[in-house]
């Protein structure tokens, strides 16, 4: 049988773009991107509530082939990274081989035919000789099942799905959850109410931002000479780079600059909040790392704001017109905003069902023994399959990195294919488990292991109890491992068909 796809692409967002990009630079350009939303951008289309911006410098947070010189500031609002991704989109021909609006269920190897079968909800199918799943890690949003919230009289806006039409004024609000999201909104809603009431389970690390306009003059310089940004996003990767390597993966060895790190934010706490109670209640109680810490200048002074409670009791149930904590008090309420993050672990590895060779079910493998991907990419059993959110994959940085370092271990495995006049690629068990070693060893030397993370509530853990989201090694390790991996690390096959 003759797919009739050379590749499909599950997810419309950064991954898929670049993935696509790829499959174009490679010669496999009859593709088709499958999306679920109605229109492309993934992160950046779906979240748009107020204070939404990037938390890493724009120069950083974007392709590095196709750098952007008219962003408005150093980290640039949401729009911009919606209004930057449908620019790409079109520049490299993209759009017209995107399907919004279609929800892929599952997947499933075809092996007598070597193609993947995908379905979709309503009861398509398509085929395609490869498969690649750019679904996102935070792209499942999480509502928890608070006791009595389906009894709540008032509205409810989960971060995820923000009603732009929903007017804030005077209203008595609660923001649940106090990640990075809420940093970002909490500032915003408090201008807006005339009461705000943040429900925090575990505080965050936050350190002060670095931001400003790029006056139009820096932007005209980037634009007549790439190279300045280029300098610029060198300058700054590096900066994120050595944070990340010395300070959260090296911690054993090098535990004073995480210390440091943790000490910044607490002066930055110190300077900004009057109230020494609820300077102490926004103060973590585990190593800075375990749990991504975020940048803020606005969020703890909306602290001291008389109509802005911190409210640590925990969440025992909602009734129509408030929330009651577990010490019997009631906080009154006519709006609800659920800043309370994403499922990764339960409904997103992987986010649909994908079965291999030999009926070997992913997200079932990955339960049942523990959570893996060759260089966070390809998994054994699965062959022709390239799955970009997975364990290991991505560097904890910008994106970007870790989308351009499998854009090129695509191209590396494409070409070696190719070169060998073969169709079917599939890892082999030893590479697997040697990567896995590996990356294990490693995190021995992370703050993940080797500081205190128990009270994190973290979601780099995974439910085995293994920090197995972020890569443990630099992105410059995972860019020369993606060119320079060992070609027999893959078994490769005629396959059927065109
Ligand atoms: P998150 O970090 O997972 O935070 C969810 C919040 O909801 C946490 O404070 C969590 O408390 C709380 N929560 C969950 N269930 C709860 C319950 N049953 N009771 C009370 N509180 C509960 O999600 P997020 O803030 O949306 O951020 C997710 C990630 O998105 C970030 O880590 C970051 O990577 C990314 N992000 C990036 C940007 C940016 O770049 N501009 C902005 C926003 C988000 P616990 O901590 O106790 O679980």
């Amino acid at each position: 049988m003759v797919p009739q796809f050379d590749a499909v692409i599950v997810g419309a967002g950064f991954g898929g773009i670049g993935a696509a990009i790829e499959l174009d630079r490679l010669g496999l350009r009859d593709f088709v991107i499958l999306e679920r939303e109605d229109d492309l951008g993934g992160t950046w289309h779906v979240n748009r509530y107020p204070g939404l911006a990037v938390d890493i410098a724009s120069v950083t947070y974007s392709y590095s082939f196709e750098p952007n010189p008219h962003w408005s500031r150093l980290f640039a609002p949401g729009a911009e990274l919606k209004d930057y991704a449908a620019h790409v989109a079109d520049k490299y021909g993209l759009r017209t081989r995107m399907r919004f609006g279609t929800v892929v269920d599952g997947a499933r190897w075809d092996e007598q035919d070597q193609l993947w079968v995908v379905s979709i909800a309503g009861g398509e199918t398509l085929t395609a000789r490869y498969l690649l799943t750019a679904t996102g890690f935070l792209s499942q949003p999480y509502t928890p099942p608070f006791p009595g919230i389906e009894s709540f009289a008032g509205k409810i806006i989960h971060t995820t799905d923000w009603d732009a039409d929903y007017d804030l004024t005077g209203r008595k609000a609660a923001v649940i959850g106090t990640g990075a999201t809420a940093v970002q909104l909490v500032p915003e809603v408090a201008a807006r109410v005339a009461e705000l009431t943040v429900f925090q389970r575990t505080p965050i690390w936050v350190v002060p931002k670095v931001d400003a306009p790029i006056p139009g003059v820096v932007q005209e310089l980037f634009a007549r000479v790439p190279l300045a940004q280029k300098a610029a996003r060198l300058v700054n990767t590096g900066m994120l780079e050595a944070l990340m390597v010395i300070g959260v993966l090296h911690y054993r060895q090098a535990e004073p600059l995480n210390s440091a790190a943790a000490l910044l934010a607490k002066a930055h706490l110190f300077a900004q909040v009057r109230d020494r109670e609820t300077r102490a209640a926004l103060t973590p109680h585990y190593d800075f790392g375990c749990k991504r810490p975020t940048f803020s200048n606005q969020y703890f002074p909306t602290f001291n704001q008389p109509h802005v409670r911190l409210e640590t009791h925990a969440i025992d149930h909602v009734e129509p017109d408030g929330i009651v904590t577990a010490d019997g008090h009631k906080t009154e309420i006519d709006t609800l905003l659920l800043a309370t993050g994403f499922n990764l672990w339960d409904v997103n590895f992987p986010a649909i069902e994908i079965v291999g060779r030999e009926g070997v079910n992913l997200g079932k493998f990955w339960r049942d023994n523990r959570f893996q991907a060759y260089e966070g990419i390809t998994v054994p059993k699965f062959p022709n399959f390239l799955s970009l959110n997975s364990p290991y994959s991505y560097s904890g940085l910008s994106y970007f990195t870790t989308i351009e370092a499998q854009m090129k271990h695509m191209g590396r495995l494409f070409t070696e294919l190719f070169r060998r006049g073969e169709r079917t690629f599939e890892v082999t068990e030893r590479a697997n488990a040697e990567f896995l070693d590996r990356m294990t060893e490693k995190l021995g030397s992370s703050v993940f292991y080797g500081g205190d993370c128990a009270t994190s509530r973290s979601y780099y853990f995974d439910p085995h109890g293994e920090a197995t989201l972020l890569r443990p090694t630099s992105t410059a390790a995972a860019h020369r491992e993606a060119v320079s991996f060992p070609l027999d690390d893959y078994t490769y096959g005629r396959g059927a068909g065109r």
